[in-house]
């Protein structure tokens, strides 16, 4: 399989033939975003250029708008676990990088990995991200072995994870498959940079190299029957306009052939990372503003993907992206193996980058509910079969929000009975009860109140 659709002579046109375009016709496509039912290249380029300052407050209105008329007032919370940071190819940006000789590498053992799972399932944790670099030595057998290794971990009052997603190097079709039988939710593969030269600079030596092996990884695991594939670029090392459209033809270029678009967008910016100049002064520096523009633009582009922001930004600038659509975050992150470990926190010199965001969940669950926005840990689709095109489907008719709501308020009482500080019970549980009546159906509300006090008197994992 050589799918070519990444075109850059007609992205360059169209991003060349869209600048200035008057207010009539951004208002246009506004109106059009509002139906949600994503843009075409041509409209989000046009979107992509605006500059200004009314429109511009109107494209963030309308992407928080367009959120919640899919997925409701509902974030989803999860925490990246990395397994190992030994690798074996040399991209410029990571600290990773197999020429770092200054990195302290560790691979985690099947021990280890389940203590870490009990320091996460202990802060409250359900869904964890397995992240993986790459390595002949931890190959698709060992990576099964963890995942199994997370799931099986288990701790008190009810820790459990519930969904173990994966982001590591591409595999082939036959390695996806065993992938696949792991278990696991959502498999990720950012493709960095789309723009083949500087795919082909940055990555300077390794398997990495091949960008259309990379570039095909999420047809690979799709035909492996891996339905829940995640795109993601790497903003920084090109051209921020050329690598937005191109991540929304590969997202389209998903959906033409498995009428199943990406299931999360992830949009990491370059940190800093050791051991990597280029991570430190990107050569396409995408500053705040203009970063907040394409996260606005790209949900109102694919409306129903899920769309995921990282611990790699602020908590200040968090706090203002996760009104322009954002419907995914991980909190209390850490980015080197073993360093959830309490005797080893912050590493700088074996982590990834540097974590721009180092409040604990608790603080950033407070702080959602502050902004009336519902902490979810919500894995019942996945576990009920929803996923692939049966969840893009429900997504696109507007009815996954019937589900995403009240899984998301008794996943959260769970966190509360469970986890929470006395401060966040508070608020939580007051947002919980004008969130309750908010559900609109009697039977509904009435069967949420129910199950809300089973959840008071220890009843655990009760989902739709
Ligand atoms: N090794 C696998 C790979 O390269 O796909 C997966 C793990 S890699 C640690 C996960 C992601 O981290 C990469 O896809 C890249 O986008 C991101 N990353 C690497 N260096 C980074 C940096 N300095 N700042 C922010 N993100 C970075
Ligand atoms: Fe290795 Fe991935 Fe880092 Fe590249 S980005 S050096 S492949 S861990």
């Amino acid at each position: 399989m050589n799918k070519e659709f990444i075109n850059e002579k007609e992205i360059w046109e169209t991003i060349n033939t869209t600048k200035n375009k008057d207010k009539s016709e951004v208002r246009d496509i506004f109106q059009k975003a509002e139906e949600a039912k994503g843009l075409n290249l041509y409209e989000t380029s046009v979107l992509l250029h605006l500059e200004d300052q009314d429109l511009l407050q109107d494209l963030f209105s309308l992407a928080k708008k367009v959120k919640e008329t899919i997925y409701g007032n509902r974030i989803v919370l999860f925490v990246p676990l990395y397994i190992t940071n030994e690798c074996s190819n040399i991209c410029d940006y990571c600290g990773f990088r197999a020429d770092n000789v200054e990195l302290k590498r560790k691979t985690l053992t099947f021990a280890e990995i389940q203590e870490e799972v009990e320091i996460l399932e202990k802060q409250g944790h359900k869904r964890i991200l397995a992240v993986y670099g790459e390595t002949l030595r931890y190959g698709v057998e060992k990576m099964a072995e963890s995942i199994e290794a997370i799931y099986s971990t288990k701790s008190n009052p009810s820790g459990e994870i519930r969904r173990v997603n994966v982001n590591s190097a591409p595999l082939s079709i036959e390695d996806f498959k065993i992938l696949k039988q792991a278990n696991i939710g959502t498999y990720q593969c950012f493709q960095e940079t789309y723009h083949k030269d500087t795919y082909q600079k940055v990555h300077i030596a390794g398997a990495k190299k091949d960008y259309q092996w990379r570039l095909n990884a999420l047809h690979r695991a799709q035909e492996a029957g891996i339905d829940d594939v995640a795109i993601g670029v790497l903003y920084g090392l090109f051209d921020p306009y050329f690598e937005t459209l191109a991540m929304l033809k590969h997202s389209e270029e998903l959906e033409k052939k498995y009428n199943v678009g990406p299931h999360t967008i992830s949009f990491p910016r370059l940190e800093p990372a050791f051991g990597s100049e280029i991570s430190s002064k990107p050569p396409y520096m995408v500053n705040d503003e203009l970063f907040k523009k394409i996260v606005a633009v790209i949900r109102l582009a694919v409306p129903y993907t899920g769309m995921i922001l990282s611990t790699r930004e602020t908590a200040e600038l968090r706090h203002e992206l996760i009104n322009l659509g954002v419907s995914q975050i991980s909190a209390g992150s850490k980015t080197s193996p073993g360093s959830y470990h309490e005797s080893n926190i912050n590493i700088p010199t074996s982590q990834q980058f540097k974590v721009g965001d180092e409040r604990l969940l608790d603080d950033v669950i407070y702080d959602l509910i502050s902004m009336e926005l519902l902490p979810s840990f919500c894995t019942a689709c996945y576990r009920l079969g929803r996923h692939g095109e049966c969840f893009m489907d429900m997504a696109k008719n507007l009815h996954i929000k019937s589900f995403c709501q009240p899984n998301a308020i008794l996943t959260f009482a769970e966190y509360i009975e469970d986890y929470s500080s006395e401060k966040t019970k508070k608020s939580g549980y007051n947002l919980i009860d004008k969130l309750v009546l908010r559900l609109g159906n009697k039977n509904i509300i009435e069967r949420i109140k129910n199950e809300l006090s089973e959840i008071k008197k220890g009843k655990r994992d009760i989902y739709h």
